[in-house]
């Protein structure tokens, strides 16, 4: 598909340099032949001037007729040679330049494609969990009320597991298309405060009041990915969390910390250090939380050191 899409754009490319090369030729042979004319003229009136005080039966020699006609032919090949070579050069580059363009769209597309992946990969198993219960069920001829109570619980976590990835899924693409959110002046403060409160856990708070402009409801949803994230991985020791003015918010753990091969990843969609795998989770909290960080156009930023613990720093 992007070969096509390459060759095609090449093409438009060179059908733009070659109709811009073209003109221009056509503008400079049409200039020169004009003066050649001109000078064919001229060499005539110099001519007949000379002649007219010389007695008969001198003839006149005819103008360099010869010489104008191959100056004329040398200019059209010089002109059609050098459009060939714009032709070639131009294509090439123009080639190049088609593949350069088009690399980003490629990338995006690869993304999206392994994203659809992961999230059907994510799906099945919950679907495939409750179809095979739903089906032993089903044989099962002397089921009681306790068996199917349980089965209908367990049917209903892989159910309650969907609809949070589902509730993720959209909560991510919401944010990814750059959905129009109201900005306000919001409070960093109060934000934390709302996010902590969400959260059964006794934070270490230091919260100065900073006002920043934002959207209320995605900045606390930011904050509770951080804080939810510290009490996941910070194996229940203390959290700090800091706001600081300038509208900055930190929440550093001492838990498990992040390795240096997972920390380039870590804000990649459904990306979970082979630690985490066995908790709770999809690896979309921290695109989420990016997404919205990119919507304020502010940055995050994470130091951390693998058993030690790890620290983010929101600044909007
Ligand atoms: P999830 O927590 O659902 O796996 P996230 O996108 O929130 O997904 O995080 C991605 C990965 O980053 C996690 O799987 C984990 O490995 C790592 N991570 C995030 N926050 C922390 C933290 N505070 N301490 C250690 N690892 C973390």
């Amino acid at each position: 598909m992007f070969k096509t899409a390459r060759i095609k754009l090449t093409a438009w490319y060179l059908v733009i340099i070659m109709a811009i090369s073209l003109s221009f030729s056509g503008v400079i042979y049409v200039g020169v032949n004009r003066e050649l004319t001109r000078i064919e003229d001229y060499q005539r009136v110099r001519i007949q001037r000379i002649i007219g005080g010389i007695p008969a039966p001198y003839e006149p020699p005819p103008p360099d007729v010869d010489a104008i006609a191959e100056s004329r032919q040398r200019i059209i090949l010089t002109l059609g040679l050098i459009n060939l070579a714009i032709l070639v050069v131009s294509g090439a580059a123009g080639y190049f330049l088609a593949g350069r363009t088009l690399e980003p769209i490629a990338e995006m597309v690869d993304k999206q494609k392994e994203f659809v992946s992961d999230a059907s990969h994510e799906l099945r198993t919950p679907l495939t969990s409750l179809r095979t219960e739903m089906e032993v069920a089903l044989r099962d001829k002397k089921m009681n009320l306790t068996s199917a109570r349980s089965l209908i619980r367990s049917n209903l976590e892989d159910v309650s597991r969907m609809q949070k990835l589902s509730n993720y899924l959209l909560e991510l693409n919401r944010y990814e298309r750059g959905a129009h959110l109201e900005f306000s002046d919001v409070n960093l403060k109060e934000v934390v405060e709302k996010a902590t409160a969400s959260l059964k856990y006794k934070f270490d708070l230091d919260l100065k009041s900073t006002e920043v402009r934002g959207n209320r409801d995605s900045l606390i949803e930011l904050a509770t990915i951080l804080l939810d994230n510290a009490v996941k991985y910070g194996r229940g020791k203390s959290i700090a969390v800091k706001v600081k003015r300038g509208g900055v918010l930190e929440v550093a753990d001492h838990g498990v910390g992040i390795s240096k091969e997972d920390l380039p990843h870590i804000f990649d969609r459904f990306y979970r250090s082979d630690k985490s795998r066995g908790t709770d989770g999809y690896g979309l909290g921290l695109s989420i939380a990016k997404s919205i960080v990119d919507l304020h156009s502010g940055k995050i930023e994470v130091e951390s050191k693998t058993g030690k613990g790890s620290t983010f720093r929101v600044t909007i």
